[in-house]
């Protein structure tokens, strides 16, 4: 059974998924991950015929935990401010919406419909308050959880509240020195002296303890989240017994998932910089196959992502699936992998193969002859407006992540290339067949396959010819392709020409 569909199959009544992140850098690939399970999670529960609701929690109370490399220096004096009280980078609005609001985008372009909730909302309203009393009043039990679980002991009085200096805007200076509802009496490091209401957003509690306060104040029935969270004496322990002994409900279904690594580069984090923000990867592929590269790996094995020869390989993956899918020739898991992925239920297929796309637009210049060239190469009816958005995809992938090896520039026609002996035999016995051979890429493959058997070369050989001929390197994309979108006349009048250059 498809994992998400074994998760939730023993579920029953209304349901509530939450996700959430802390927008204290560009929201990732890697955060795909979390509200991605979270959704498919959401569409599973909605599938079993049970009322499902999704929301997903921005932490901006949060506090800006170090200047991060992608931050001016002048950004230290914020280090311990509440995410939502920072200027952004960018000089407009605030920080965390600053990296939130180019994840709403995503969000909608990937058919995700989570309800967005701010933390400072769920505080500044009064919807934690008696969480938060609660958790004041028992707070030795708590301590005792805390110690328990995760073996540290905990010095002096400890109150589970972190009250925002109204002073000089920190959140991680302040310490409580006495609570009575609904007022926590602090001091800060700076000298001041003053009191927070833990019916507005004055201050917020430490994350182990806010996470299952989330749960009983929300109602949460599932929660995916990050194997740090999940390890032994991690937050999701500490969380439970607090559900359990505090607050007398049962913690979330937990659905624990592994990173997604960059290939050769690692585990993405938006602090350290090595990430690709989730709101440039979308213009680079398609929302659905965003979609697949999640769902396809069981959560509890990490992904590799690889945004550059990797990516071609994903479309073909998806593209097998989508195939199979179409012509019902699918087993369960594959077939919950493409619902779960697409978001229009018709859309079934791409316009145009995504490598045979990438060949093309090197080729050509205007789309109107990149669309003639497509509708050369297929029998299918082609959707116009589906085919531009793919040449979008594939100019920003071409730009931004393509390697070398897959970039090719047709030569000038005065760009001529230095041909050996072998060359030229090569070419000549080509130009000899090629009156009699139908011009389609498969019987090109075929006449460079012969032509080099004939002259007793070996295939790779012949093939290298070409590409040097035509785009002055050793490799270059496949070549029956290539030659029969650069058509029949271009290729017999190039080959013509370099030949003719010495004779
Ligand atoms: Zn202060």
């Amino acid at each position: 059974m498809f994992w998400a569909d074994a998760a939730v199959k023993d579920l029953i009544g209304e349901q509530r998924i939450s996700t959430g992140i802390s927008p204290s850098g560009p929201i990732h690939v890697g955060n795909m991950r979390e509200i991605l399970t979270g959704d498919i999670l959401y569409k599973a529960v909605i599938k079993r015929g049970l009322k499902s609701d999704f929301i997903y929690l921005c932490d901006d109370m949060d506090p800006l935990r170090k200047v991060y490399p992608f931050l001016d220096q002048s950004y230290s004096k914020y280090v311990g401010f509440p995410l939502k009280n920072i200027p952004s980078p960018d000089g407009v609005g605030v920080y965390s919406d600053h990296f939130l609001n180019p994840f709403i985008e995503v969000m909608r372009k990937t058919g995700i419909p989570a309800r967005v909730i701010k933390t400072s909302d769920l505080y500044g309203n009064g919807i934690l308050a008696d969480a938060i009393d609660t958790v004041m009043e028992r707070r030795s039990e708590i301590k005792d959880i805390l110690e328990k679980i995760t073996g540290r002991m905990i010095e002096g009085d400890f109150y589970p509240y972190e009250p925002l200096c109204e002073k000089c805007g920190r959140i991680n200076s302040t310490s409580v020195i006495s609570y009575k509802y609904p007022y926590a009496e602090y001091t800060c490091k700076c000298g001041h002296h003053g009191f927070a209401d833990i019916r507005r957003a004055e201050g917020k509690m430490p994350w182990r303890i806010e996470w299952p306060a989330k749960w009983y104040a929300l109602k949460v029935s599932i929660e995916p989240f990050g194997k740090d969270h999940g390890a032994p004496g991690g937050s999701y322990d500490t969380g439970k017994r607090i559900a359990r002994e505090i607050f007398g409900i049962e913690p979330p279904l937990p659905l624990v998932y592994e990173r997604i690594m960059l290939k050769g580069k690692g585990a993405m984090h938006s602090s350290t910089g090595l990430a690709i923000p989730a709101s440039e990867i979308i213009d680079v592929m398609p929302p659905e196959l965003l979609r697949f590269l999640i769902a396809r790996v069981n959560p509890s094995r990490h992904i590799d992502f690889d945004p550059g020869l990797g990516l071609l390989n994903l479309f073909d993956e998806f593209e097998r699936y989508l195939n199979k899918y179409r012509e019902g020739d699918i087993d369960g898991d594959s077939k919950a992998i493409i619902e779960y992925s697409l978001i229009e239920k018709e859309k079934l297929s791409y316009p145009i193969d995504f490598r045979h796309l990438i060949t093309l637009i090197q080729i050509y210049q205007k789309k109107e002859d990149i669309l003639r060239a497509a509708m050369a190469s297929t029998k299918d009816q082609l959707d116009e407006s589906a085919l531009y958005d793919e040449i979008k995809y594939a100019k920003n992938w071409l730009e931004r992540y393509a390697p070398d090896n897959v970039k090719f520039k047709l030569l000038a026609i005065d760009e001529k290339a230095e041909l050996s002996d072998q060359d030229r035999a090569i070419l000549s016995k080509f130009l000899e067949v090629s009156n009699s051979m139908a011009w389609d890429s498969n019987e090109i493959h075929s006449t460079v396959h012969n032509v080099a058997k004939d002259l007793g070369i070996g295939p790779d050989a012949a093939f290298s010819t070409f590409y040097k001929v035509f785009i002055g390197k050793e490799r270059g994309p496949r070549l029956g392709y290539f030659l029969f979108n650069l058509g029949k006349d271009f290729t017999i009048a190039r080959i013509k020409s370099v030949l003719g250059g010495n004779s």
